[in-house]
């Protein structure tokens, strides 16, 4: 009997998805796209007013006109621009701008023109499966950081070991340790009472100590922004070196950021532009920490 599953399981067709369609697929993220030639001063004001938090939002700009700003590291996928504005937006199956810096999530459109201003193109999924093999000389270690999520994000990033999408393939490892870590890859915004844990962690991380901020709520803070509970974001606390928006961000999502901040710090390397300690933008007593800490 058992020898017959095992049979059948060697039998089976391979189910291991290829690299080139997991980098850039964003099918699930329930993320919005802007339908730039269906685009109306009125529908961009009708998605915004039912934005639920400051992901859309509008400015004037010279010429009369009014700037649609969408910032995909506050966005937390609710759908509703889609829904009010159904012309115009529309939930998106691509999206490659995971493990990028900061800014390179938010996105501007011309209102009146349709007109995407100043349009940056996000990874090229073929050319980073091209760089993927040369990349890993050696096994990637991954400490998962929960500061203080919905736990939302970590069922996504458990899925990543599964054999299914089977990060381990690319030698990429999750350790319990920070000591064994090269990356922190931080989930949730940070919470007062997490936040210095999440100092100490980043202190104990062995170099290059990457720091990955998933999720709406380690971009912005997301639906937890404001509160008097949040420190803020992950960048409030660490310098982050890459950002996977999505609420939560899907497995693909998550592989394709990892392996763009792993690429963009080798060509740091390359280019002799090693990572600098920059200073946390909160002070230490909105960190709750005493003087001598
Ligand atoms: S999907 Fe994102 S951008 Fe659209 S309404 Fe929801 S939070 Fe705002
Ligand atoms: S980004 Fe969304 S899923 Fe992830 S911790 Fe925040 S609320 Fe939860």
């Amino acid at each position: 009997m058992i020898f017959d599953v095992v049979h059948q399981s060697l039998q089976a067709r391979q189910r291991l998805i290829p690299v080139q369609a997991l980098l850039g697929d964003a099918k699930g993220s329930r993320l919005p796209e802007v339908n730039g030639r269906s685009l109306t001063p009125q529908l961009a004001e009708r998605a915004v007013a039912v934005c639920p938090t400051s992901a859309l939002t509008l400015h004037p700009i010279p010429g009369g006109h009014v700037q649609l700003r969408m910032d995909y590291g506050e966005c937390i996928a609710c759908g509703h621009c889609a829904e009010a504005a159904a012309s115009a937006f529309h939930v998106t199956e691509a999206f490659t701008r995971c493990g990028v810096t900061r800014e390179r999530l938010v996105r501007r459109w011309d209102t009146t023109t349709g007109l995407e201003i100043s349009a940056e193109l996000g990874c090229d999924p073929a050319e980073l499966a091209r760089e993927i093999r040369s990349l890993i000389g050696r096994a990637l270690n991954i400490r998962q950081l929960d500061a203080g999520s919905c736990n939302g994000c970590e069922a996504e990033i458990t899925a990543l070991t599964n054999p299914y999408y089977d990060l381990e393939r690319f030698g990429i490892h999750f350790v319990a340790s920070p000591k064994h870590a090269d990356m922190l890859l931080v989930t949730g915004p940070v919470t007062r009472n997490m936040a210095e844990a999440v100092r100490q962690t980043f202190e104990a991380t062995s170099a290059p100590k990457l720091v990955v901020a998933v999720g709406a709520c380690g971009c912005s803070g997301g639906i937890f922004a404001g509160s008097h509970a949040v420190v803020g974001a992950v960048d409030d606390v660490l310098p982050v070196d890459g950002y996977i928006p999505g609420c939560p961000p899907t497995p693909a999502m998550l592989m394709t950021g990892i392996l763009e901040v792993l690429r963009r710090w080798k060509q740091t390397m390359r280019t002799g532009q090693a990572k600098k300690p920059r200073p946390l933008r909160v002070s230490s007593s909105r960190l709750g920490l005493t003087a001598g800490d």
